[in-house]
């Protein structure tokens, strides 16, 4: 039966992804991150303006920023900065790095197997930094582009890459806690938030599903109280304010603290932001400073597993929770969208490419098998077969030609491939063929992902959300059809 008005399935952009099996009605609260999540930049003046900010603080450092502009399309979520090296790379899920730039300066071949050819790429290991949210791009981009200044020996600047990863990462602390930059944004708040009207609804089923809904973010009072009335209030009922849909909002969280360690809780008591301690923990709704996600737990008097939260940052919402809380984590992963458009699109060459794949796989048994057989004649041992010594080699070579042909066409689909989202990374889920480094964390962290909180709204507060069987190399389609 069809019924008019209700939605149809949304497209791939905008579906939710399970890892794990996920029944929403299981779920009893839904703590949401803010920034990246609830709240959607548009990321190039977003990262623009926290460019700039860096930018002059590095600049008063004496380091050698004139003239350098940021460029959104340099670095991508998920690569990983060594700092040892002043490289940006990316590694697969088992940390071998597929590509890798000096600085802005790709890595040729050669050079890439020569650095990295030995080593795995450890995230616990100090010399690796992993670009685990949007907030990361400005911050790289900069950081590869003084690496090529201080390889220019005319900068005179003597600062290992490490130390220069270490001025960078505090300078973008600082330009993100003071209130300049915050300020800019707050200002004008329109230029820098990417409206998405669905989510209030979004949320509002949720609430009214009876969902108990948190908002835990690390912005501070003021900041999250202009966003969030800026992104919400316009598209709630009449007479209906941002923290009506919120039991508790906790801001200032500190996470990854927040799951960690036992935190100090204050209550905001007054509009202006006066606080006012809470020794006796968090006992009834409102807005917090502070607090820790065990204290939260006890207050909600749920289960970890009841507890759903939806956050953009691969450490510190999805890893932290899940590892340290067990609750069942949503990663909000906004490049998903145009990714998927663009596979799309690139559907019928995909084909292509797996068909010419599988035609080369076969062209290769072939050779392989004629190899052998000449060697076996011609050192006279193992079963024989049909043919002389000049037919085996006259099929070898006409099928080694074949190969050859085959591999230039391969050659520039399988480089568009490879350059499909962003010209010189890639996709954010691949590395190469395998899955990259990125997928893994999420795999392994996030329950499920998506690319926006309100691709909620298709599949409803009731959704069953299944995860497919999981893939192995030896899986045959033909076994499982
Ligand atoms: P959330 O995503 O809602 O938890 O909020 C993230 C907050 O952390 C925002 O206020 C950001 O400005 C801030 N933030 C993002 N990156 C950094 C950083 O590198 N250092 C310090 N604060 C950051
Ligand atoms: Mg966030």
């Amino acid at each position: 039966m069809t019924i008019a008005g209700l939605p149809a399935p949304p497209p791939l952009g905008r579906r939710i992804w399970a890892n794990r099996t996920l029944n929403l009605r299981s779920i009893k609260a839904i703590g949401y991150d803010m920034d990246y999540t609830l709240v959607h930049y548009r990321v190039e003046p977003w990262e623009q303006q926290a460019y700039q900010h860096l930018k002059a603080k590095l600049a008063e450092q004496g380091l050698p920023v004139e003239g350098l502009e940021f460029d959104p399309d340099l670095v991508t979520r998920g690569l990983v900065v060594d700092r040892e090296l002043g490289n940006l790379v990316k590694a697969n899920r088992f940390g071998y790095v597929v590509k890798a730039c000096h600085g802005t300066v790709p890595l040729p071949f050669e050079t890439l197997r020569a650095t990295y050819g030995r080593l795995l790429v450890d995230l616990s290991d100090e010399r690796f930094s992993f670009l685990n949210t949007l907030f990361s791009l400005s911050e790289a981009c900069l950081f590869a582009q003084l690496v090529d200044r201080l390889d220019e020996r005319s900068s005179g600047v003597p600062l290992g890459y490490a130390d220069l990863h270490r001025l960078v990462r505090r300078g973008m602390d600082e330009a993100h806690l003071e209130g300049a930059l915050k300020a800019i944004i707050t200002t004008d708040p329109a230029s820098y938030v990417e409206p998405d009207p669905e989510t209030a609804l979004a949320l509002l089923d949720q609430l009214h599903a009876g969902r108990r809904l948190l908002l835990i973010t690390n912005s501070d009072w003021p900041y999250t109280r202009t966003m969030m009335a800026h992104a919400f209030d316009p598209f709630l009922p009449q007479g209906m304010h941002w923290q009506d849909l919120f039991e508790v909002v906790l801001v200032s969280a500190r996470k990854p603290d927040f799951f960690l360690h036992p935190m100090p809780l204050f209550q905001v008591v007054s509009d202006d932001g006066l606080l006012t301690p809470c020794p006796g923990g968090l006992r009834r709704p409102g807005v917090y400073v502070g607090g820790d996600a065990r204290e939260v737990q006890r207050y909600l008097g749920l289960a970890g597993e009841e507890i759903l939260y939806v956050g953009d940052h691969l450490f510190t919402d999805v890893h932290v929770s899940k590892n340290v809380m067990r609750w069942r984590t949503a990663l909000v992963l906004r490049e998903l969208e145009a990714e998927l458009e663009e596979l799309e699109r690139f559907g019928p060459e995909q084909t292509e490419l797996a068909r010419l794949m599988e035609e080369k796989a076969r062209l290769e048994f072939e050779l392989s098998q004629l190899r052998l057989a000449i060697q076996r004649l011609e050192q006279r041992y193992g079963p024989r077969v049909e043919a002389s010594l000049e037919e085996l080699r006259s099929a070898f070579a006409v099928q080694r030609e074949r190969l050859s042909v085959l591999d230039a066409t391969v050659a520039p689909l399988a480089r568009r491939a490879g350059e499909l989202a962003n010209r010189r990374w890639g996709l954010l889920m691949r590395a190469g063929n395998d899955k990259s480094m990125l997928a893994r964390q999420v795999e392994r962290y996030a329950d499920i992902y998506t690319s926006r909180v309100s691709n909620f709204l298709f599949e409803t507060p009731f959704a069953y959300l299944r995860a497919p069987r999981g893939s192995l190399p030896h899986d045959d389609t033909r076994l499982v059809e």
